[in-house]
């Protein structure tokens, strides 16, 4: 039996005192210990923003990526051993703006991985600017006269791509964030976790105080998870009321593993390879 300390190495982070940042670390180390997944059967993959240092902060596989390019090296350890539990962490630029399609195909896919997404709707990193998440009208340095673009839905993105489980946290509300981290830990299919993440340095709209006035849980409103219609009403945009918790879960779709028939029963890592001859390919080169 494992206790969430056990995920966590001796760095501490060194994120903005009261970043969301905090709060999703603190889930997924809980989630972690809840879902009974071991350090050692655990890699996560990071990409660039201010949560792409999470690698250096819990006690796992880590694997520290190119920006936008979370979920192709997740699906490429994945594909290697589909024993290990698999997740990415990419902040909104990372996972709705240069990675945007990645998420599109590993949702249709149904790898068996999960995309917790820290949403700040900011380039916190890079000192604030506009964000593919970014409400209409928030002003940056990058948007002195308000951002002109309507923001990407990742709720309903990640719906009419084909994910299998769909879900959206608050970074304020860890108890009810851990268990969405641990439902998608154990779901069979690819995973979103969209996750409300206050960027308290530079992003001075949506503040902790600003979602908990807007915030509704879905289990509080008879929400029906495995309705897909249901599930795209609740994922309109609307600044007024924001809705988290499970969005849409699909439970009985195979995964791309299970569909590949040189993996489905043994991960290619535990493969025999003192029969494959590759002296062919070799001379190719030669
Ligand atoms: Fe967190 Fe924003 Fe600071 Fe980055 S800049 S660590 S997102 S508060």
């Amino acid at each position: 039996m494992t206790e969430a300390k056990d995920y966590q190495t001796s760095v501490f982070p060194t994120w903005c005192p009261g970043c969301g940042n905090f709060g999703i670390w603190a889930a997924v180390k809980k989630a972690l210990s809840e879902t009974g997944f071991k350090p050692h059967q655990t890699v996560g993959v990071f990409g660039i923003g201010c949560s792409g240092n999470g690698a250096d902060f819990l006690k796992i596989y880590g694997f520290h990526t190119l920006h936008g390019r979370t979920l192709p090296v997740a699906t490429g350890i994945k594909l290697a051993n589909h024993k290990l539990n698999v997740f990415a962490m990419a902040g909104d630029g990372d996972a709705y703006g240069i990675g945007l399609s990645h998420l599109i195909h590993t949702a249709r896919r149904n790898l068996n991985i999960t995309l917790v997404a820290h949403n700040n709707q900011t380039y916190g990193l890079t000192t604030g600017q506009t964000s593919p998440t970014s409400d209409k009208g928030f002003l940056t340095k990058s948007t002195p006269e308000g951002a002109i673009e309507l923001p990407v839905n990742p709720i309903a993105l990640a719906l009419s791509s084909g994910a299998t489980f769909v879900s959206r946290g608050f970074a304020g509300d860890i108890k009810h964030l851990t268990s969405l981290i641990k439902e998608a830990f154990l779901h069979k299919g690819f995973a979103l976790v969209d996750v409300l993440q206050p960027c308290v340095t530079f992003n001075k709209k949506n503040t902790y105080t600003w979602f908990r006035q807007r915030i509704i849980k879905l289990e509080e409103i008879n929400h029906n998870q495995e309705d897909l219609n249901q599930a795209f009403n609740q994922a309109k945009l609307d600044e007024d009321q924001i809705p988290i918790g499970i969005f849409y879960r699909q439970n009985d779709l195979p995964t791309y593993e299970d569909q590949v028939a040189e993996i489905s029963k043994i991960p290619l890592v535990e493969q025999p390879i003192d029969n494959v001859d590759i002296s062919k390919l070799l001379s190719d080169f030669s």
